[in-house]
């Protein structure tokens, strides 16, 4: 399939999917705009190639309704210095201001239209919406990688009006480029790191895993749940009975498929789920009845940094603990430590989903990691094995 540079822009109207669904506070002022910085390459690439922007996207879940906190020219003034050129502004993201103000755009001009979630038919993934979004373009781009989890008119259906006239933008290449080199690596060995709350949550991810990874190292909450799957007493720990079984079952599974699994073998407790609340530290598989585990101890830590270090790929995703509590974050704090470590000795690394990335962030080690994705549940959909609709729908429109 033919890449975002390899296409020729010149005069042509690129309708572009990003992800600009920024935090803002009350007065309307963007407190990260890490996704926006994500998309300039894509739409700066566009425009040097003489092509011209319709630049659109959703902003927080305004549920079909037109609401001014949700509305995008708020982030307008940010995206033209951005682009360093004026961005014109259309109301309402299909219809006649739309497509005037789009059909007038000149080569090197940009235009972005109003909230797509301000009509219910962008997320019921209606047809004749994509299609009226679809007449405003000649060429269909999808850099959105944060939605392309979700079946919607702009990010999956509309690409059937481009056939073999869509691709993806720079940063969802990228997502998926990086992506494919942990799950697909011929370096060996690979080992995965996942951790966060609940078994539930990343039981999909942890069996596909075992089809990808040599080493499985599973930490935070869920490590609990298979401490008592293996007969541990955890105390007042977060244990998910009703998952005793998936835990034994992705045991067994490792064992079947040759998969190192490493789980903790100490546990940091307190008598309450606080930051206040003693620590006492206890072997994970004995832990006292009025105590409950909020971090991975140092015995587990010297396990896991023996692996980490030895790896030449990394994926971590999910913390080790609580590590919004200063006194047990110490576990994630370390992980993350150790994988930088193994970074700077040439193992790759990649962080994916939700509170890994903050955590990764939050401790200053996101600059020694690889590779940090930007899409939180699409990249949990991603490691889960399935294929994300958004991704798909470029693939099927160029086949
Ligand atoms: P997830 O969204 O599934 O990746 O879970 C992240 C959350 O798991 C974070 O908010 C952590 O505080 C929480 N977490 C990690 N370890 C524990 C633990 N031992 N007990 C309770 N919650 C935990």
């Amino acid at each position: 399939m033919k890449k975002l540079k390899e296409y020729n822009f010149k005069g042509k109207k690129v309708l572009v999917r990003v992800d600009f669904n920024v935090p803002l506070d009350d007065n309307g002022k963007i407190l990260d705009d890490s996704r926006i910085i994500g998309a300039i390459p894509t739409l700066k690439a566009i425009l040097d190639a003489n092509g011209s922007l319709i630049v659109m996207s959703h902003l927080g879940r305004p549920k079909g309704e037109r609401h001014k906190k949700f509305s995008l020219n708020q982030i307008l003034d940010h995206l033209s210095n951005l682009l360093q050129r004026p961005v014109n502004f259309a109301n309402d993201c299909i219809g006649g201001e739309a497509e005037e103000k789009a059909k007038n755009l000149k080569a090197g001009e940009v235009l972005l239209l109003e909230n797509l979630r301000f009509h219910k038919e962008e997320t019921n993934g209606d047809v004749d919406f994509s299609k009226k979004l679809a007449v405003l373009g000649d060429f269909y781009v999808n850099d959105a990688f944060g939605t392309a989890h979700r079946a919607h008119a702009s990010t999956a259906v509309i690409a059937k009006s481009f056939q073999n006239n869509c691709c993806f933008g720079l940063l969802m290449e990228s997502e998926i480029t990086n992506v494919e080199k942990v799950l697909n690596s011929t370096d060996k060995p690979v080992t995965a790191v996942v951790g966060g709350a609940k078994v539930s949550s990343k039981i999909d991810i942890l069996l596909h895993l075992l089809d990808k990874v040599d080493n499985l190292i599973i930490g935070g909450g869920m490590a609990y749940t298979f401490a008592v799957a293996t007969g541990g007493s955890v105390g007042k720990s977060l244990v998910e009975s009703d998952k005793l079984e998936s835990a034994k079952e992705v045991l067994n599974n490792a064992i079947k498929k040759g998969v190192n699994i490493y789980l903790p073998i100490d546990s940091a407790n307190a008598l309450e789920f606080s930051n206040d609340s003693a620590k006492e530290t206890s072997d994970i598989m004995n832990i006292a009845d009025e105590q409950m585990g909020l971090d991975i101890g140092p015995k587990s830590l010297d396990l896991f940094k023996n692996v980490l270090l030895k790896s030449k790929v990394i994926l971590w995703n999910g913390p080790m603990g609580v590590f919004e509590f200063d006194n047990f974050n110490i576990g994630t704090k370390t992980v993350g430590q150790y994988i930088v470590d193994a970074t700077a000795k040439g193992c790759f690394s990649l962080v994916g989903g939700g509170d890994s990335v903050s955590a990764a962030k939050q401790f200053n080690l996101a600059e020694g990691m690889s590779y940090i994705s930007t899409g939180g549940g699409a990249m949990l959909e991603y490691l889960e094995g399935k294929t994300l609709p958004g991704i798909r729908a470029i693939l099927d429109a160029n086949s």
